[in-house]
């Protein structure tokens, strides 16, 4: 268990489900195995009504954040990877859950892939890969079609944030640009770094 800030966190970038991501692609014993498991069923459980997921352990009550560092984006990227190892509908089934929440709140203010639009369209491209439906492609592309009309007039407008790196992979444009580029093939696209 990793603490941050002396709290327990649940997200993709700073806890629980990042955790449980890189555990799911190493060799794992049965019992560890069943650990993995139980911890990904307990969050599923434990997450808000609304389908997001709480920031940390400590945070249960603020339904806010939708991004890939903390909420449904990336908690979700890791239960395809748990629905992929186990094989197990509950994951699934979660997975889809969490892909609900993106599509309704995902449209963040910001670009890039940590908390930003580009990040969250890998929700619905990691949910395609897994089942070939067409409407998480059809999802994706409209977050990226978004992007590609309007984010540097907003960005300019000073409507949307630029990120605090302009340029980076994680925060801002980098991000947005990698996303494009793994939309000339959707079938091969990855998180960066997260989805190996
Ligand atoms: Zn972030």
């Amino acid at each position: 268990m990793f603490e941050w800030y002396g709290e327990k966190y649940w997200g993709a970038a700073h806890g629980l489900a990042g955790i449980m991501h890189v555990l799911m692609e190493m060799e794992l014993k049965p019992d560890e195995l069943e650990d993995v498991k139980g911890t990904l069923k307990y969050m599923i459980e434990n997450r808000f009504p609304s389908g997001n997921y709480p920031i940390s352990e400590e945070d249960r009550k603020r339904d806010v954040l939708v991004h890939w560092c903390h909420g449904a984006p990336g908690v979700g990227l890791t239960l395809v990877k748990a629905a992929e190892v186990f094989g197990d509908k509950e994951f699934l089934e979660a997975a889809v859950d969490a892909a609900e929440v993106v599509w309704n709140r995902g449209l963040l203010k910001r670009v890039g892939i940590c908390h930003g639009i580009s990040g969250n369209a890998y929700m619905f491209l990691s949910l395609y890969r897994l089942t070939g439906n067409v409407e998480f492609l059809y999802r994706a592309k409209a977050f990226a079609g978004f992007l590609l009309d309007r984010a540097h007039k907003l960005i300019s407008n000073g409507e949307m944030h630029g990120g605090d790196n302009p340029y980076s992979l994680f925060e801002g444009m980098g991000g947005m640009a990698y996303l494009f580029l793994d939309l000339i093939d959707p079938t091969e696209a990855r998180f960066p770094a997260y989805e190996l």
